[in-house]
């Protein structure tokens, strides 16, 4: 039978039957793909450890076509998530430490629920796989959790065809100078300059600071923007743009947005 070879990150997992178990992988070569996992219910089955939520690893195929779930055959842990190493650091109090990693945990969920809402079955990305786990790295390192995530967002938004307009008017075309003080359209898909802004619905107001701040956060490449100072009013105004996007591209709020206590809204 043929097999094919993966690097995979778990993005769900639910309970098949008594001893299996359906595995959602987002895998670097195929994109998004569920598999059936037999014995993978079982403490020292043949995937023990392997396949927990968040966990990177390289597994092993068997390919069905059309409509049936791919058969899981071997899978390697290559890292798992451990958001509890921030307890370890000796400046936080233990209930500062305990909080945060919670709240480093419901991040992470938040990228695997992003990525099964926003991305397609068998429709490969392998930028936003590299972006997924070195989301799921800062976030592990204690980066600034809030500014991680909405440099995703614009990730996932850019590399799935659905990135709003930064630079041009989404109404005239017109270029957006740095200087602008602008409006953000989820539903017109982008920036919108002060002319068109009057006949625009459900618009936000950007501040210049907030427009400078999504331009480097969008930059392709780099990482300018894990030096950003944002200031509680630009965080709201980011927000809006790009969990305002994924609101209006999905439908409603993802399941885990919940807890991570910033909601747009
Ligand atoms: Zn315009």
């Amino acid at each position: 039978v043929p097999t094919e070879k993966a690097l995979a990150l778990v993005i769900r997992q639910v309970d098949f039957s008594e001893t299996s178990r359906v595995v959602t992988f987002f895998t670097r070569e195929f994109g998004k793909l569920g598999a059936l996992a037999k014995g993978g219910r079982r403490l020292k089955g043949p995937f023990a450890g392997a396949l927990d939520l968040l966990g990177v690893c390289r597994i092993v195929l068997i390919r069905k076509s059309s409509d049936s779930l791919d058969l899981l055959t071997e899978a390697e842990l290559v890292k798992g998530f451990t958001p509890a190493r921030l307890g370890q650091s000796p400046a936080r109090s233990e209930v500062a430490a305990s909080r945060n990693s919670l709240q480093v945990l419901y991040a992470g969920y938040y990228v695997a629920e992003l990525l099964l809402e926003l991305t397609e079955d068998d429709d490969p990305h392998p930028l936003l796989f590299d972006a997924a786990v070195g989301t799921l790295r800062d976030l592990e390192s204690g980066d600034d959790t809030w500014l991680v995530l909405r440099r995703f967002e614009l990730v996932l938004l850019h590399q799935t065809g659905h990135m709003p307009s930064v630079d041009a008017c989404v109404a005239c075309g017109a270029a957006i100078g740095s200087a602008d003080v602008l409006w953000f359209s989820a539903g017109a898909g982008g920036l919108i300059c002060r002319a068109c802004a009057p006949a625009a619905r459900g618009t936000v107001r950007l501040t210049v600071g907030a427009t400078k701040a999504l331009s480097l956060l969008a930059a392709n490449g780099g990482n300018a923007w894990k030096r950003l100072q944002l200031t509680a009013g630009m965080r709201r105004e980011l927000a809006a743009v790009t969990r305002g996007s994924i609101l209006h591209l999905v439908g409603h709020e993802l399941r885990t947005a919940q807890f991570l206590g910033d909601s747009p809204s």
